[in-house]
């Protein structure tokens, strides 16, 4: 596609784009009128029944709302720049005889642990970049996104790292809103159907309000299961699909830490924080820990391990260990002897050899990549400064 025809498509797309979002928003607001307005205050005849539908029918309501416009709104997450060619990489690539060779060769200074299924480099044509881990390039969005998951038109937006979360709550709240609608309906859908007491045009609301939230509080459980499913499972729609590859080979379980940290790595480690359409999902969405960064690694006498229980579904003790996942792969690609402890938003513990703790800055992970380790904050070795990585 040349690139004015692909522009002109894109013009007409992308308000096109906004018709579902345009359609799932008026029927909210018919829904909050139908519910509201002619069931509540035109139909239902005790104030007492009528104040508790009001009174839970909005947080249902609210959280609903709150998480779909997250979900639309939030960015999926995009590659930071360092994984993009540089003119001088361009130039080289261009000339190269096999593109392939300098592409490999600029990602040995990159956190990549996954390749193409032929063990190359993983990388974007279109974008001119070397993909991050579990980054898929979006033929809607026309870039590549974090941790892609699928582009959803109901959101004009792709599904990805940064609004995960978003989605499934969005998904969930559907589902609680609709059942509740469903449920609190149908004792006046019932009294409709038999032909009593209301009005043609109140009934004609309740009617249809009964069968759309009955229809969609159906429909979404299977969507919403699948999402658990792929959430428990640390997997994205693609990857549930094909797994990424590793240097072992193809593996839908190569993210897996285990059903605690897999949710904790969406949504956060506040267990109250869950259920809130507030951003808590860990990590910089570039680098993930693996299944096997979990495993008891030998020391080579540099240092030891302070490895984690990986089959661990009551994590709570170790409630901060997922912060600033990009530590880990990282330290097992280049120095394979020990996984990370991460004391809070900006420190990261290891444990050496004798068993005692190295701290070490990591304010700049997200920016300097592969410099993750190059700040130790203490280091009773006194060789402070030496870059570890
Ligand atoms: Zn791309
Ligand atoms: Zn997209």
């Amino acid at each position: 596609m040349s690139g004015k025809r692909g522009k002109a498509l894109t013009f007409i797309y992308k308000p096109l784009g906004w018709f579902p979002v345009i359609i799932i928003n008026a029927i909210a607001v018919w829904s909050y009128f139908a519910y509201v307005v002619i069931l509540c205050f035109d139909s239902v005849e005790d104030p007492i029944e009528r104040a508790i539908y009001l009174i839970f029918y909005h947080p249902f309501f609210l959280m609903f709302m709150i998480s779909y416009w997250k979900a639309i709104l939030t960015s999926p997450g995009y590659v930071p720049s360092k994984f993009y060619l540089t003119s001088e990489d361009t130039e080289k690539y261009e000339s190269a005889e096999n593109p392939q060779d300098v592409v490999n060769d600029i990602a040995k200074d990159l956190p990549i642990v996954t390749f193409a299924v032929n063990k190359s480099t993983r990388f974007c044509e279109p974008c001119h970049m070397i993909k991050p881990d579990r980054s898929h390039h979006c033929s809607m969005c026309q870039r590549c996104v974090l941790k892609m998951d699928h582009h959803c038109p109901w959101v004009n937006n792709c599904v990805g790292w940064g609004n995960y979360k978003y989605f499934v709550l969005f998904l969930f709240y559907s589902i609680l809103y609709t059942m509740y609608i469903t449920f609190t309906t149908l004792k006046y859908f019932i009294k409709f159907w038999g032909g009593n007491h209301m009005d043609t045009r109140s009934s004609l609301h309740i009617l249809f309000l009964f069968f759309v939230a009955a229809m969609f509080s159906v429909s979404l459980w299977s969507l919403f299961g699948f999402h658990c499913f792929l959430t428990l499972n640390n997997r994205s729609t693609l990857e549930s699909f094909r797994g990424p590859t590793f240097q072992h080979g193809p593996d839908k379980n190569g993210f897996n830490l285990g059903k605690m940290n897999n949710v904790k790595q969406v949504f956060g480690n506040s267990k109250w924080k869950w259920i809130l359409p507030v951003f808590t999902t860990l990590g910089n969405g570039v680098v993930y820990r693996t299944a096997t960064s979990l495993e008891p690694i030998e020391s080579n006498g540099l240092l030891q391990g302070n490895h984690y229980d990986y089959d661990d579904d009551s994590a709570s003790e170790k409630d901060t260990l997922l912060e600033h996942e990009q530590a880990s792969p990282i330290y097992d690609a280049r120095t394979t002897t020990a996984s990370a402890f991460i004391n809070d938003d900006t420190v990261l513990t290891l444990s050496d050899s004798e068993g005692e703790d190295v701290m070490f800055d990591l304010t700049n992970t997200v920016d300097q990549g592969n410099q993750l380790l190059t700040v130790p904050l203490n280091n009773s070795r006194g060789n402070s400064g030496d870059e570890l990585t």
